[in-house]
């Protein structure tokens, strides 16, 4: 919708309020069971976010939970529907911050409910203004951001079946997933994958917390020889100490995911230096923008950023995709595959832009995606209105 211009010629954004909220929960199958050090993943389990205004703007956000990583689908959608869509009702949707800041003062984590509401309130605000995500967070700082595809499936033969495939889609990322088998599956993937692609992949490591903190600095100096950009999360999430261990002896760039959630663990992990790198990730941060005060911490302790992601739909993705596009300094790329690689179809009208092998910033006002309502009826499980 237009922007309304007023009697005086300024542009008029105080005339939206919201009118309606629905929190839809999804359940979208797997091309493949992923394995990770924490468990296995089968599908999208995610809340869908539909915030309508009285004005005719439909804004949407997801919360993407991993139960064993950040909560709860029914956590985050009672969040949403129980909690803070009483107090949003009537709301001025472009007042985002007041209402983050309200929304924690009404409930205590729940950090990929946040991120939903942060992200609809966004993409409406982004309608009202004509201006895409990325813009209204400062401006991009770059169109696309190369893609990383996660090496996961337990059965290395189909997985190859699937790397090939990311492959020939222009994908030169591989991330694998360690810790959930024995050290020497690691081994012989790394070396198979080093083997079938030479120096034209980057390889990566994420053991998802999978490795006992006590010997975990001998089996990860096994990895450096296969030449990882980095290695992420090879500890508990709350063994920060053994983490900024693993970081002083081990040559190869460290990565915290599962430590760093938001902006508070970033200043105590930047003033400890846990790790070289943080995983960006909406749905641990609380949204976008607490996601980029993670990366200015980062950046002022002299720390490099990821662009990460949860077990998401199209619609989380275009919201870090607007995030990687709006941080000044990223240089190892992102992981926003779940969609386009993982699940067996999206919810989106029109694909989640991930071609040649990178994830371009969507261009259209708001979150610049579209909501496919037939798709997500499909996969809906059940709506809260
Ligand atoms: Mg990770």
């Amino acid at each position: 919708m237009p922007p309304h211009p007023s009697a005086s010629g300024l542009l008029e954004v105080n005339d939206h309020h919201i009118r309606d909220i629905a929190v839809h929960i999804v359940n979208i199958p797997a091309k493949a069971v992923h394995s990770h050090g924490s468990g296995d993943v089968a599908g999208i389990h995610s809340v869908l976010l539909e915030v309508t205004t009285d004005s005719g703007i439909t804004g949407w956000g997801e919360a993407s939970p991993w139960p064993v990583f950040t909560g709860t689908v029914e956590a985050n959608a009672a969040a949403l529907h129980v909690h803070l869509r009483p107090y949003l009702i009537g709301a001025d949707p472009i007042q985002v911050e007041q209402h983050l800041a309200t929304a924690n003062k009404i409930v205590v984590g729940c950090s990929e409910a946040k991120a939903a509401l942060e992200t609809a309130l966004l993409d409406i605000t982004g309608q009202i203004c004509g201006l895409p995500i990325a813009e209204l967070l400062g401006g991009r700082h770059r169109d696309s951001v190369p893609l990383s595809f996660s090496v996961a499936n337990p059965d290395f033969d189909a997985n190859m079946e699937e790397v090939e495939r990311a492959w020939a889609d222009g994908i030169r990322i591989l991330k694998v997933k360690a810790g959930f088998a024995d050290h020497d599956f690691d081994l012989m993937r790394l070396e198979k994958l080093r083997a079938r692609f030479g120096d034209a992949v980057s390889l990566r490591v994420d053991y998802n917390q999978g490795l006992t903190a006590y010997d975990a600095i001998r089996r990860l100096r096994d990895l450096e020889a296969f030449k990882p950009d980095f290695i992420e999360q090879p500890v508990k999430m709350h063994e920060r100490a053994a983490l900024a261990e693993i970081t002083r002896a081990i040559d190869t760039p460290i990565m915290a995911d599962e430590s760093v959630f938001g902006p508070y663990d970033a200043f105590f992990a930047a003033h400890d230096r846990i790790a070289d790198i943080f995983s960006l990730k909406i749905m641990k941060a609380g949204g976008i923008r607490r996601a980029l005060e993670v990366a200015a911490i980062a950046r002022i302790a002299g720390l490099e950023v990821y662009g990460g992601c949860m077990f998401e739909t199209g619609i989380a993705h275009a919201a870090g995709a607007h995030l990687v596009g709006a941080i000044p300094d990223l240089a190892l790329g992102c992981e926003f595959y779940q969609c386009t690689h993982y699940a067996e179809a999206d919810i989106l009208a029109e694909p989640f832009p991930a071609t040649d092998g990178s994830v371009h910033v969507p261009t259209k006002p708001g979150l610049g995606v579209t909501v496919n309502r037939g798709m997500m009826e499909k996969y809906r499980v059940e709506t809260l209105c």
